[in-house]
């Protein structure tokens, strides 16, 4: 059997859009990408959905919405992708690091407020809702809660975490600015593409002029021929050039659609991967803080623990000659040479970082899987890390 960590599922409805899009002979950003904002305002409850080229593109316009700049710090975990890092030194802010818990690989409330009792002058946070599992947003300890009350931004990176709810409801619909990424094997797809959003009125106006050039409005506004003096535009910054075109908008308004059923086959995955490996002492999976129905499942690392027969890099390629594709997520960003250099990291104070990455492997959880696939790569973990 062979089963690529990843496969994309059939996509009928995409090509039906997407060739609409190619018959209309507008290819850029246009009715598309509206429509994709308008199902983001509406599953959020924002007032602002801004459809962006990634979601690299979205938490840059974020951070710079936020008037980030330099010498500017930004509280970040360790445990995500470069990208949430790598968007504040864009900005030529700097990076305090937060560890996670190993459990969960989210930064608990506690983490996030030692971090700002010990760097007072901390511009914004970022919180990653890992393997699609919210972090501990609302009520009182939670992490809006108190950066709101220390007066501090909170950047949701929300790539993993479409759809997935908190006790506020769904990510996206409370706090500052989330963005989410609608990269190739993300929960829902465009290609390339992400979205933000928001409700705060100056951090949009501001995003979406930052979004194209720093012009005005946008370019559909201007070719629409909505008002006779369509033709003018002004440049009020340096702007970016980070609008999605409606090509990817197309297939991501058919994904979206069957976001919420590819959510359900995730959770169907996960659940089979958890009654497997539950009373198993070779090999751990992420604690649940939340019902498995608010869960994005995006990802579904497991950790070998010193009863398996294998370590993780051995798990790896054993994995990979029995044709079961695998992943990490992630090589925490202080391990990484630039920033390990330039802040002069070091392992030991990021325990919790390190004991996941030291023992974990993310298995395939997509809704192309069948469960008898998905029965195959428990059997393969099970006989290779020594259970049976
Ligand atoms: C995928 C990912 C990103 C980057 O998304 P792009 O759309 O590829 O820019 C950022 N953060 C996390 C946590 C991700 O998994």
């Amino acid at each position: 059997m062979k089963i690529p960590f990843f496969r994309l599922s059939e996509c009928d409805e995409e090509k039906q859009l997407v060739n609409e899009v190619l018959d209309s002979g507008w290819l850029t950003t246009g009715k598309f990408a509206r429509e994709l904002e308008q199902r983001f305002a509406d599953y959020c409850q924002t007032k602002h959905a801004i459809a962006v080229n990634s979601c690299t593109s979205g938490l840059h316009l974020a951070a710079e919405a936020l008037s980030i700049g330099v010498n500017d710090k930004v509280a970040v975990p360790t445990m995500t992708f470069t990208a949430t890092a790598e968007v504040v030194r864009y900005l030529g802010a700097d990076l305090v690091l937060m560890d996670v818990n190993p459990k969960t690989l989210l930064v608990e409330p506690e983490t996030v407020k030692d971090t700002i009792e010990r760097t007072p002058d901390i511009k914004a946070v970022m919180v990653v809702h890992m393997a699609g599992q919210p972090a501990i947003m609302a009520g009182e300890n939670g992490i809006q809660t108190l950066c709101n009350n220390a007066g501090i931004p909170v950047i949701q990176d929300a790539a993993h975490a479409f759809p997935c709810w908190d006790k506020y409801g769904p990510i996206g619909s409370f706090g500052d600015i989330t963005v989410f990424s609608f990269y190739a094997n993300k929960t829902m797809t465009t290609g390339e593409g992400g979205m933000v959003v928001t409700n705060d009125e100056a951090a949009a106006t501001r995003m979406q002029k930052m979004r194209l050039h720093g012009i005005d409005r946008d370019v559909f506004d201007r070719f629409s021929g909505k008002r006779a003096d369509a033709w003018i535009y002004d440049v009020v910054a340096p702007g970016f050039k980070y609008n999605l075109p409606d090509v990817n908008a197309a297939i991501g308004v058919a994904q979206f659609d069957k976001a919420f059923e590819f959510r359900d086959a995730r959770e169907r995955i996960a659940k089979q991967y958890e009654s497997a490996f539950a009373d198993i002492a070779t090999v751990e999976y992420l604690e649940s803080r939340v019902a498995a129905e608010r869960h994005a499942w995006h990802l579904f690392p497991i950790m070998v623990t010193d009863k398996s027969v294998v370590d993780r890099t051995e798990l790896i390629h054993k994995l990979n000659e029995l044709g079961v594709g695998t992943s990490v997520h992630y090589r925490p960003i202080h391990q990484l040479s630039y920033y390990k250099n330039r802040y002069d990291l070091r392992a030991e104070d990021f325990p919790g970082a390190e004991h996941y990455w030291n023992r974990c492997v993310s298995l395939p959880i997509y809704p192309a899987m069948t469960a008898k696939q998905v029965d195959y790569v428990i059997e393969c973990v099970l006989k290779t890390t020594g259970a049976v």
